[in-house]
């Protein structure tokens, strides 16, 4: 194994910080990040209490703060990414309520410019680049598929009439720009399906995934290895009191598949005998590449506004369960 400095992360939960900067336009008068340290510690300050109710720090793998680079993310995420080539699976997620960055650290703002190109493409980059470093000794084979789950149902993304099928199509592809033209055509059908692309996208999960089969040019041994890169729905609480029909039902979804999330993964974490993938499509989907010799990494994303505050401190409880 070329990078077996990541072998001792099998099996094991890695959780990311990544604290979003403030837009233009919002004043950045005060942020509820208080200090991001060095060793993944950071302070969190609720302007609403007093005294020492009011600050509270959390412990992760690693903290980013505001002015953190895409490539720097990236850099950080490599290794996991890295691995699948040597036949592990690995499970890559964003959370974070709505506006918190999920969509900014897997696809970056927009797919036109290099430089602030999310996790997802330079994943593959990555993958394609050391494959072709590897030409001589292993033959790879990578293919992608793009799913969307809404409500608990599995969309294709890669077809245009939006069917659900009980396999969603799995496209070869040998280079970056096959990999943008199918992720451009996964934005358009999954907007085709919404009536407001931001509402819809926010309330659904998309999954993109990538399998590498990769053929031992010597010994023709095979090895298969697969990254899912997910982009979950906005974790935010709905007020019971206000939502209604449509919306509640939706909200109920969301909550209940991002705690059975919550529970898989700390399940996990703690070695339990009994995993309750069953308990939602997308622990269903993800069952194979969830734990065994499976790696996970978990970005939780937080809007350091003061009026982002609940959600803030309870997306950072939820990172804190499954770390
Ligand atoms: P989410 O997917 O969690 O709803 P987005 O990724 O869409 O949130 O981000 C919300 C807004 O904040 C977008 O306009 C996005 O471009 C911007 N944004 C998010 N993260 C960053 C960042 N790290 N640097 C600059 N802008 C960001
Ligand atoms: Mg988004």
């Amino acid at each position: 194994l070329l990078y077996n400095q990541v072998q001792d992360l099998k099996g094991a939960i890695r959780v990311y910080c990544r604290v979003r900067p403030f837009l233009p336009g919002q004043t950045s008068a005060q942020s509820t990040v208080d200090y991001i340290g060095e060793n993944g510690d950071m302070m969190i300050v609720n302007p609403l209490k007093q005294g020492k109710d009011a600050r509270r720090i959390f412990s992760f793998n690693k903290v980013f703060e505001t002015s953190v680079t895409q490539e720097q993310i990236y850099a950080d995420t490599q290794p996991l990414v890295r691995s699948v080539l040597d036949g592990f699976n690995v499970c890559i997620f964003a959370y974070g309520q709505t506006g918190s960055g999920k969509t900014y650290t897997m696809s970056g703002p927009d797919l036109t410019t290099g430089e602030s190109w999310g996790v997802n493409y330079r994943a593959l980059r990555d993958l394609f680049h050391i494959s072709k470093q590897r030409a001589d000794v292993i033959k790879y084979e990578v293919f992608i598929q793009m799913i969307e789950i809404y409500n608990e149902q599995v969309r294709d993304l890669l077809v245009s009439d939006g069917s659900s099928r009980r396999y969603p199509s799995s496209i070869p592809v040998t280079c970056t720009q096959d990999v943008l033209d199918l992720m451009r055509i996964g934005q358009k059908n999954r907007a085709v399906g919404a009536t407001a692309l931001n509402e819809r996208s926010s309330r659904s999960h998309s999954v993109l995934t990538i399998h590498v089969r990769g053929r031992e040019l010597v010994s023709s041994s095979i090895l298969r290895g697969c990254l899912h890169l997910v982009d979950l729905a906005g974790s935010e609480r709905v007020d019971k009191s206000e939502a209604v029909g449509e919306r509640l039902k939706e909200a109920q979804h969301i909550n209940r598949s991002l705690s059975a999330l919550g529970d898989v993964i700390s399940a996990l974490a703690q070695k339990s005998p009994h995993i309750p993938y069953r308990n939602s499509k997308l622990t269903q989907v993800l069952q194979d590449s969830l734990g065994g010799h499976a790696k996970t990494l978990m970005f939780v994303h937080i809007n350091p506004e003061v009026n982002a505050i609940g959600e803030t401190i309870s997306t950072l409880k939820f990172a804190e369960r499954v770390a």
